[in-house]
């Protein structure tokens, strides 16, 4: 493979680290990781539809050997989301949770991690019911109290795991002062980049050991796939989840690589819109008296702001709102939407709502739900690329209509 990526390379211009460090992310996201195919030069990479490869004699394979192992598409891919991160690896999983089980296989029994109390609920429910059987011991806290995540490291504590902006209360947390602590005590920072995007949020370049995502959000953008990422700076833990890819075997299928790679060309693009889409969605929907709370990591009133702007260059396109009114009122809402689909998931193009009580939070423990907030009330918007006056009278219609109920 390496061997491969090393022919495709050698006469191309930017495909070396040192030459996408210099180039802005637009062009980064339609270049990075594709080359022409060396064969018939078709300038975007072909799906290598096949899952062995021809060997000319025992043991003595081209390039590839078995597509488990490797694949040119997703080389092509890998390449371009390393590239994305401004990372020296990138790994792709078919699915982000199965990325996060690679890198939860990066620990013994025995270890520690220190969790966002409001992770992902998959996240939460992967280690929580799987991986806790397996002598992992998994602690969920606030991670907003850098004091408290410091005192709550062990000695046996491998991994913190976090997540900014968070689902769905859109908290934000410090990457570089938690990469710090874990650092100082010899812990990986693993950051889910999969709210912010690789365009708006590098956490990498904060200190972070390991970034995840979920490419089926942002970076896949069109709901028409599920995948994961995983992208690192350091040989030792790449090789280690390599080998981890090869011998658990969580990989995507080429079309599905060939799916990301082009969907990676208008991440940038994309990014803008969804930002400037939430920045003036959450920004009117304030004035709206059907509402309680309007929560948006853009608004001066997100009651991280500033750390928000530090570590962000966007705040992408997900707002989480209160309504007032009971669940009746917000089951009217919901339903009462034309522009929004009601669906899980988010990051794509065209803008989903989402209940997270009774919909993709339903696996998070009663308590913590209340404890968090993510309570009857609270509606989470996938604000897409869509005509932002369009959806707001979208969002202005639903709620009038519900009023009446
Ligand atoms: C969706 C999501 C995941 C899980 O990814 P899948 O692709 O559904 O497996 C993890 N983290 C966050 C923040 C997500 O939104």
């Amino acid at each position: 493979m390496q061997e491969f990526d090393a022919a495709q390379k050698e006469d191309k211009k930017l495909n070396t680290s040192d030459q996408l460090m210099r180039l802005s992310q637009e062009t980064v996201c339609v270049h990075a990781g594709v080359v022409p195919e060396f064969v018939s030069g078709a300038i975007m990479t072909p799906i290598f539809q096949t899952s062995t490869y021809v060997q000319d004699s025992p043991g003595n394979p081209k390039l590839y050997d078995y597509a488990r192992a490797g694949n040119p598409t997703r080389d092509a891919l890998e390449g371009s989301l390393s590239a994305l991160e401004g990372a020296k690896f990138g790994l792709s999983y078919s699915s982000g949770l199965a990325a996060t089980q690679a890198i939860v296989q990066l620990l013994e029994p025995g270890a520690h991690v220190l969790v966002s109390e409001d992770v992902y609920g998959g996240t939460g429910r992967l280690f929580r019911l799987l991986f806790a059987r397996y002598g992992i011991t998994f602690e969920f806290i606030d991670m907003r109290d850098l004091a408290a995540v410091a005192a709550s490291v062990r000695n046996n504590t491998k991994l913190l795991w976090l997540e900014s902006p968070t689902n769905p209360l859109l908290r934000i947390v410090d990457i570089a002062g938690l990469s710090a602590i874990a650092s100082r005590r010899g812990a990986l920072t693993v950051v889910d980049n999969t709210f912010a995007s690789p365009i708006f949020q590098q956490p990498l370049a904060m200190g972070a050991d390991l970034v995840m995502h979920s490419s089926t959000k942002y970076i896949g953008g069109h709901s028409d796939l599920i995948g994961g990422a995983v992208m690192t700076n350091s040989t030792e833990v790449a090789e280690k989840l390599k080998f981890i890819q090869f011998a658990a075997g969580s990989v995507n299928s080429p079309f599905e690589c060939f799916l990301l790679l082009r969907s990676i060309k208008t991440l940038a693009i994309r990014m803008k819109k969804h930002h400037e889409n939430g920045m003036s969605i959450a920004a009117a929907l304030k004035d709206f008296d059907d509402l309680t709370e309007v929560i948006y990591p853009g608004l001066p009133s997100h009651p991280q702001f500033e750390l928000a702007r530090r570590q962000m260059k966007g705040f992408s396109g997900i707002i989480s709102i209160r309504l007032k009114g009971g669940m009746d009122r917000v089951r009217k809402f919901l339903t009462s939407l034309k522009i929004f689909a009601l669906a899980e998931s988010l990051g794509g193009v065209e803008s989903l709502a989402n209940h997270p009580e009774t919909m993709t939070h339903v696996s998070v423990p009663p308590d913590l739900r209340v404890k968090l907030g993510i309570s009857p009330d609270l509606v989470r918007l996938s604000v897409g690329i869509e005509d932002a006056n369009d959806l707001l009278q979208d969002i202005r219609q639903a709620l009038e209509g519900s009023r009446q109920a």
